[in-house]
């Protein structure tokens, strides 16, 4: 989602004369897109800023800034321990950076034409209002030449509150995009060359439950599924995440009947153990994520299952984490992102008795991630022999001189071509080995 954000304002100064770089060192302003929801991130994005406030003594001009989830929960507060920080901007303010950024440059080259001593003038701005509105803000692109994927953001915020996450905090309510609205983007990535579709949302599944209403027993979520797949020239169409509160018998359904949908979800699972779902504020049951799978997996034999888990929640005892392990044994995962728990400052948990010490955690993960890369290895062994339809998107990023693309369960795929000639096309690929987490193969060309 932050990445998407980011292509929202780098759009915007691209729309206002400006050239996006990579190269800190090169640019007039320098932007950092933050996460809340692990520390590390915080703590890295904290650091990252810190070291790039060098490049003012070079260049007085420059301007710094915050975005995101940290912007938003720690605001003011920031400017107290960053001196060279101007400006701090929350996540319903994306769409004015760029008017603060642009005011405060402007300003500065200004008076550094009559007087360079006085070249950081312009005021800091701190923006972290709730805004109206402001999900319908994030609609813009950056396409690369012969971009075959793309992001869609479809909602912002979530109601939910689970213990661990700072989320609701930082997003602010569930606020979905009309469908129309959502249509007409797709048709324009479809323009640029975009054939896949990524509908993004905290609680994606839940989209507009709040300001849409259901049809013919259908929520929003499946309506809005059903519009973008009438979408000609989208060929694939993905979404993450989804809840399994509101993972109704209409989603599964569906898998059966819209052909787009690809064979694939990221279902987060955080915990087997209800106990600890309970103390997660997880409003499902064990049972009822298992049985979810289950009815997936009938509508969509070939379905691929990923999911987040938390190792290491407070008060989490061995049989807790025994149970854990057995759910992703049971429901056979194709991957798994493992994260031991993390204190989120002003969460219910953070409080919570019980803290597992880090050894434990760590020990958790050690044991959990095993477990998933056995169940990963297999998986992708299976594909061994098979023909696989897939998107190229490239070139690969490890071996350049070798393309890569995704299968319909997002599969890795690495193989020899023209990437002049196959970026951005979907055919079969012979998959004729893996190592592990990647496939390789030859492609089938008709
Ligand atoms: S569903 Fe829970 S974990 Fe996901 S964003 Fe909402 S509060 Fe956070």
């Amino acid at each position: 989602m932050n990445e998407r954000d980011s292509e929202q304002v780098a759009r915007m100064f691209v729309e206002g004369g400006y050239t996006v770089t990579p190269d800190e060192k090169e640019a007039d302003a320098i932007l950092v897109n933050t996460c809340s929801v692990r520390d590390q991130a915080e703590q890295k994005a904290l650091g990252k800023m810190g070291i790039m406030g060098r490049h003012r003594v070079r260049k007085p001009h420059v301007v710094y800034g915050y975005m995101g989830c940290m912007a938003q929960s720690r605001g003011q507060e920031l400017f107290k321990n960053i001196p060279h920080l101007d400006v701090v901007v929350g996540t319903q303010k994306y769409h004015k950076v760029f008017d603060y950024v642009d005011g405060i440059l402007k300003q500065r080259m200004e008076v550094r034409m009559d007087k360079p001593s006085l070249s950081l003038s312009g005021e800091s701005v701190c923006d972290t209002e709730e805004e109206k509105d402001s999900q319908n803000t994030i609609r813009d692109h950056v396409t690369q030449k012969d971009q075959s994927t793309a992001f869609v953001s479809i909602m912002q915020g979530c109601n939910m509150r689970c213990s661990f996450c700072i989320v609701p905090d930082t997003r602010g309510k569930e606020r979905g995009r009309p469908i129309v609205d959502i249509v007409e983007e797709c048709r324009g990535l479809v323009e640029k060359g975009v054939k896949e579709v990524t509908l993004l949302g905290q609680i994606v599944n839940l989209y507009g439950r709040t300001e849409f209403d259901k049809v013919d027993g259908k929520s929003p979520f499946v309506q809005l599924l059903e519009a973008v797949h009438e979408i000609d020239g989208i060929e694939r169409i993905r979404f993450t995440s989804p809840h399994p509160i509101g993972y109704r018998k209409d989603l599964v359904d569906a898998f059966t009947y819209l052909p787009k949908l690809c064979s694939h979800i990221h279902f987060p699972m955080q915990s087997g153990s209800d106990r600890i779902l309970k103390q997660m504020r997880r409003p499902y049951k064990h049972a009822k994520f298992v049985e979810i799978c289950q009815n997936m997996k009938a509508a969509r034999p070939d379905l691929a299952i990923t999911t987040d888990i938390i190792v290491g929640f407070p008060g989490e005892t061995e049989e807790d984490f025994q149970a854990t392990v057995d759910t992703v044994k049971q429901l056979e995962f194709d991957n798994a992102f493992v994260f031991r728990y993390s204190k989120r400052r002003n969460t219910p948990a953070a409080e919570m008795e019980g803290q597992i010490s880090e050894r434990v955690k760590e020990e958790r993960n050690q044991i959990l991630l095993a477990v998933v890369n056995e169940l990963a290895v297999k998986k992708n062994e299976a594909f061994v022999g098979t023909r696989q339809q897939v998107l190229c998107t490239g070139l690969s990023k490890t071996n350049k001189s070798r393309l890569m693309g995704r299968t319909a369960q997002n599969k890795i795929v690495i193989f020899d071509g023209d990437a002049e000639r196959m970026t951005g096309e979907i055919f079969d690929v012979l998959i004729e080995e893996t190592t592990g987490f990647s496939l390789y193969g030859t492609a089938v060309l008709t």
